[in-house]
């Protein structure tokens, strides 16, 4: 367990140092506004589409290393699926963060996304883990902001 909890660490700091897709996205298709008040986490969502596929996805904001990190490997699993495996993964994601749902035990597609599996025992920071996929969903719902209360 202290192994799964480094690599967490090792992964959350990488990440939070090192963003993927941390920028805009002049000409998006689709953008939303997510906010958890309750940390203070702001971001915007930038998609792409090319007919029905996240053909790019990136973000832009300020916030703690969780909720950097989580919206960072949420670009990674994004790009390239359709909106509808899109949806399973915000699904899942939700599900295993809320402690709904054993990753390790039930069949998932969340590959890497698993690290964030850890949240669950902090209630607090499972808005943060959270935050991007609410946003990339709502963005793909065209729904304009999601907030995490
Ligand atoms: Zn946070």
């Amino acid at each position: 367990m202290s192994e799964l909890s480094d690599l967490y660490q090792e992964v959350i700091l990488e990440h939070n140092k090192n963003p993927r897709n941390f920028r805009e996205i002049a000409d998006a298709d689709k953008t939303a506004d997510g906010n958890n008040p309750l940390c203070g986490d702001a971001l915007r969502v930038y998609v792409s589409m090319e007919d029905d596929k996240v053909k790019d996805v990136a973000f832009k904001g300020s916030g703690c290393a969780i909720s950097k990190a989580s919206a960072s490997m949420m670009t990674q699993a994004v790009k390239g699926k359709t909106k509808e495996e899109a949806d399973v993964l915000f699904k899942e994601f939700r599900e295993m963060v809320m402690g709904e749902m054993d990753a390790d035990e039930q069949e998932n597609s969340l590959g890497k996304l698993k690290i964030f599996a850890g949240v669950r025992e902090f209630p607090a920071r499972v808005k943060c883990a959270s935050l991007s996929w609410h946003t990339v969903h709502a963005a793909l719902n065209d729904e304009e902001s999601a907030s995490t209360e």
